[in-house]
C-alpha cells in the first residue's frame, strides 16, 4: 500500500495534466491543480470529488512567478506540504523560422521555458524543508530531435531536458531526497494541435495524430509507475511513443 501524497500540476486543465490529475485522485492522491480557465479547474475538481477524491485548485499562469508561488502557497495551505510538483503546462505553436512568428517563439518560451524554472523556484524550497520532494517535468520527444516548423518548440523542450539533468545532479548532491523524472512523450491526444496559430500546419499534424496519437491516460500510467517506484530508486527518464509512430 501506498501513502497518499500531495501533488501539484501546473497545466491541469487540459490533457495529460487533467488524465495525471484524475488518475492519481483516484489512487487517494490530493490534487492541486494549476492552470489559467477556472472554468474547466472547477470542473474537474466537481469530477475529483464527485468520485470520492481529494482536490483543490489556484487559477495560474506559469508565466508570472508570483501565481506559481501562490499555487504552491495553495497546496500547503490546504493539504499541510508538496510531495510532487509536475511541470505540465505548455504549447506547441509550430511555424517555420523564415516565418519570424515571434510571439509564438515568446509563448513558448514563457510557458514551457520559463514556467518549467518557475515551477522549480516555487517548489524546491519546499523539497528541501521536508527533506522530501519529487519533481516530474514534461519534456518531449522534440527535446531529442527536431525537424522544420518545430525549432523553437523543440529549443525549449531540449531546455527542459538539459534544466531536468542539472536538477537531478544538484538535488542528488545535495543529499535532501528530491528525486527529478523527465517525460519525453510522443504524439498524445489533447489539446495541444488545436492551439496551434498556423492552420495549414494545425491540419497537417491533426492528420498525424488521428493517425498516432494515443490517449494522455498512458502517460498519467507512466506517471503512476514512476510515484509508484520506493524511494531509493528513481526512473528520471523516460520516452513513451505510440508503438506506430516513427519519429
Ligand atoms: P493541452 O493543450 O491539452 O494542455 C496544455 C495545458 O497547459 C492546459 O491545461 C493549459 O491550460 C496549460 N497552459 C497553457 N499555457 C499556460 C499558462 N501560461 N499557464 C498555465 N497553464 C498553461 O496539451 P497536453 O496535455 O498535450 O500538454 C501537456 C504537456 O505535455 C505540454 O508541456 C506539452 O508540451 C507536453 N507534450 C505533449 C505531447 C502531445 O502530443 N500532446 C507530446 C509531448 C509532450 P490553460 O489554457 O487553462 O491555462
Amino acid at each position: 500500500m501506498t501513502t497518499a501524497k500531495v501533488i501539484v500540476i501546473t497545466g491541469a486543465s487540459s490533457g495529460i495534466g487533467k488524465a495525471i490529475a484524475k488518475a492519481r485522485a483516484a489512487k487517494g492522491d490530493k490534487i492541486v491543480l494549476g492552470a489559467r480557465r477556472e472554468d474547466r479547474l472547477q470542473q474537474i475538481q466537481k469530477a475529483i470529488e464527485q468520485a470520492n477524491g481529494t482536490a483543490t485548485y489556484a487559477v495560474t499562469d506559469v508565466t508570472e512567478l508570483e501565481q506559481v508561488k501562490a499555487l504552491a502557497q495553495q497546496a500547503l495551505d490546504s493539504y499541510g506540504r508538496i510531495d510532487v510538483w509536475i511541470n505540465n503546462a505548455g504549447l506547441m505553436p509550430h511555424s517555420l523560422l523564415i516565418e519570424a512568428k515571434v510571439d509564438d517563439w515568446n509563448r513558448m518560451i514563457d510557458v514551457n521555458l520559463r514556467g518549467t524554472l518557475y515551477g522549480i523556484a516555487a517548489a524546491q524550497g519546499i523539497f528541501h524543508e521536508q527533506n522530501e520532494g519529487h519533481f516530474i517535468n514534461l519534456g518531449s520527444v522534440a527535446s531529442l530531435y527536431s525537424h522544420a516548423g518545430g525549432a523553437v518548440y523543440s529549443a525549449t523542450k531540449w531546455a527542459v531536458k538539459a534544466i531536468s539533468e542539472s536538477l537531478r545532479e544538484e538535488e542528488a548532491q545535495a543529499g535532501k531526497n528530491v528525486r527529478v523524472t523527465t517525460l519525453y512523450p510522443g504524439a498524445v491526444k489533447s489539446e495541444l494541435v488545436s492551439h496551434m496559430t498556423d492552420p495549414a500546419r494545425r491540419e497537417a499534424t491533426d492528420k498525424f495524430y488521428d493517425q498516432f496519437a494515443i490517449p494522455a491516460e498512458r502517460i498519467a500510467k507512466v506517471v503512476s509507475d514512476v510515484l509508484d517506484m520506493p524511494a531509493d530508486a528513481t526512473l528520471n527518464e523516460i520516452v513513451i511513443r505510440p508503438s506506430k509512430q516513427v519519429q
